[in-house]
């Protein structure tokens, strides 16, 4: 492609309204053009990035077994109620109604789809034989954002690929959110971008059962605790505002007060007064409080009742954090003095193990948590309790112990670029979307959803990867790998031997931008910069009676001279 035949226009001046480097550097490379909040226009260079990311965003959906398909943006605005969305979305769903004859039409732009795709599941898919069963599309969603920002990365309207999946069961959910998984790690890392898979709010399904891709930034919106040691990472912000409190299904007969142990007494006040409830109200909510164990290895147990929101932080700190913190299977196996099913970490925040009672098990969850780091525990204290826990990082501060190792723990700003989540049946029940299994009886569909933010993955990129000078693309969303400058373009044989560079060169599949304006060199190199092309070729006219042309990658801080018929063998 010749710049001369494309829409470059690219800008000396920082804009003054642009906060962050991606959005700087998106409008001065000539990426993108705002068209009003929260609305941009991407250039060809900017849609080329674009187009390269959703590319590799398909090509790894369909190798994880996803089958893409494509929706319209609207949808009528009943799915939407009848979900219970169009209340919960609130102003954020953009719906309008035009007129079609003598009635009305009302309908939503998708801020996501799983209205529309469980409606449609709910017309195409009858038994078993036809689940598990994964689609996806890439399309443009909608949302009023309360505040558009920081360019692509917070806009109205905005390019994801949205993935569902549909399952009989539990175990068929667990294997299809693997595999999304999975996939997105390989898409972040093929495009070259830094990323951390972190823990995200549970909703309806508890546990395990999200995660968000976040590309750690200064400047990102979320906070994520992160400990480099275990790997352990979770979505601060979401564990403040979202976070569902840990539930604990007890049934009405609980067992009296002297169930609890003596010596946790001390622990037991403890924890009252740092909630500020009284003992006796204590017991509807605290169940038991035990203290086991020596010192520096005690291990204090707390169940709370019902669905309550105690803050666990504040027990923990009542009773020092390490304490309430973890619990291995041989701590467990040594207080409860019961038979622990599982390998690996239980958390115990929150969970009780009663001392001195001899029909405790401690299983994993069968409502969806992962077995091997579950988070989710069920506890039978010979009875059927459901214990189900998630680590409370509410008042998480750098330098807390991760659950998972115990290691300190860091926080870190991030860029939400991708989300998969467990959704269970929610919309299967709210829109009646069933198969009948092989037992003949009709079950709602078992769903997940899983987000990427296309947009969010290039001005990621350059967020993460640029320098005062402009942006260095990650090879693989570059708009074009290679970057040739005819410096005399008036000179024959400068130009020929570009051209020739650039026909070679993308036959062998490395695509060329061939910068045949009438600039000085100091305006080409500095717009070469600012683009950040992966590698650039110079061909002047001194070089060549030299016999070299300069190859030189955006990294590299000086050109390497090369002879000419070298050079397309060096860039590819
Ligand atoms: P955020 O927390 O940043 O508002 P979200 O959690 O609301 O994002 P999801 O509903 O999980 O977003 O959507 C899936 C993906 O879509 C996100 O991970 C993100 O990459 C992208 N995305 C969401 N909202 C926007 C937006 N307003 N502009 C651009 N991309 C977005
Ligand atoms: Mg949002
Ligand atoms: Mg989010
Ligand atoms: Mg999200």
């Amino acid at each position: 492609m010749r710049w001369s035949q494309t829409l470059v226009p690219t800008l000396k001046e920082v804009p003054a309204d642009a906060e962050v480097p991606s959005h700087r550097l998106m409008l001065r490379a000539g990426l993108v053009r705002q068209v009003m909040a929260g609305a941009y226009t991407y250039l060809p260079l900017g849609w080329r990035a674009v187009r390269k990311a959703a590319e590799i965003v398909r090509e790894e959906m369909e190798a994880a077994g996803a089958a893409e398909l494509h929706f319209p943006a609207m949808s009528p605005i009943e799915l939407w109620e009848r979900s219970g969305r169009r209340e919960a979305f609130g102003n954020v769903l953009l719906n309008f109604a035009f007129p079609r004859g003598d009635r009305k039409v009302h309908v939503a732009l998708g801020p996501t789809h799983e209205e529309p795709i469980t409606d449609l599941i709910k017309q195409s898919i009858a038994s078993y034989k036809q689940l598990p069963l994964t689609l996806f599309q890439i399309q443009t969603k909608f949302r009023n954002e309360e505040r558009p920002r920081f360019g692509v990365l917070r806009t109205s309207e905005f390019l994801m690929k949205d993935a569902y999946s549909f399952g009989t069961d539990i175990e068929q959910l667990n294997a299809s959110y693997d595999a999304m998984y999975a996939a997105y790690c390989r898409i972040f890392e093929r495009c070259g971008i830094p990323y951390l898979a972190v823990e995200a709010e549970s909703g309806p399904i508890g546990g395990d059962a999200s995660h968000e891709f976040m590309i750690p930034a200064e400047n990102g919106e979320d906070s994520v605790v992160h400990c480099e040691a275990s790997g352990y990472a979770a979505n601060l912000e979401r564990a403040e505002t979202g976070r569902t409190a840990p539930q604990i299904v007890v049934p009405d007969d609980v067992p009296p007060m002297d169930a609890v142990a003596t010596p946790g007494v001390s622990t037991i006040e403890a924890v009252c007064a740092a909630l500020g409830v009284q003992p006796e109200q204590t017991l509807k909510t605290l169940l038991y409080t035990a203290d086991a164990g020596t010192d520096e290895e005690r291990t204090v147990a707390v169940v709370v009742r019902g669905d309550h929101d105690a803050n666990e932080g504040k027990i923990r700190r009542a009773i020092g954090a390490a304490t309430l913190s973890m619990a291995d299977e041989a701590t467990v196996r040594r207080v409860t003095g019961a038979p622990v099913g599982f390998a690996g970490p239980v958390g115990l925040e929150g969970v009780t193990l009663l001392a001195d009672h001899d029909a405790v098990t401690v299983q994993p969850s069968v409502v969806g948590a992962n077995s091997a780091d579950a988070h989710r525990t069920n506890v039978c204290c010979g009875r059927d309790w459901t214990v189900e826990t998630t680590h409370d990082l509410r008042d998480a501060r750098a330098g807390d112990p991760d659950p998972k190792g115990g290691g300190p723990m860091k926080v870190v700003r991030g860029i939400e670029v991708g989300h998969v989540f467990k959704l269970g049946t929610k919309y299967s029940d709210a829109l009646g979307a069933e198969y009948l299994g092989e037992d003949q009886k009709r079950r709602s569909v078992v769903m997940g959803c899983y987000g990427i933010g296309i947009n969010r993955i290039v001005a990621g990129a350059i967020e993460t990867s640029h320098d005062d000078r402009g942006i260095i693309w990650p090879k693989a969303i570059a708009p074009y790998q290679c970057h040739i400058i005819p410096l005399d373009i008036k000179d024959e044989e400068v130009m020929s031997l570009a051209q020739r560079f650039h026909d070679e060169l993308e036959a062998a599949g490395v695509d060329c931008l061939l910068d045949d304006r009438k600039e000085r060199p100091g305006v080409k190199f500095a717009d070469a910069d600012l683009i950040g092309l992966p590698t650039r070729i110079t061909i002047g006219k001194r070089g060549l009676t030299e016999g070299v042309v300069e190859v030189k990658r955006r990294t590299d801080a000086d050109p390497e001279k090369i002879a000419p018929d070298a050079a397309v063998a060096r860039v590819r």
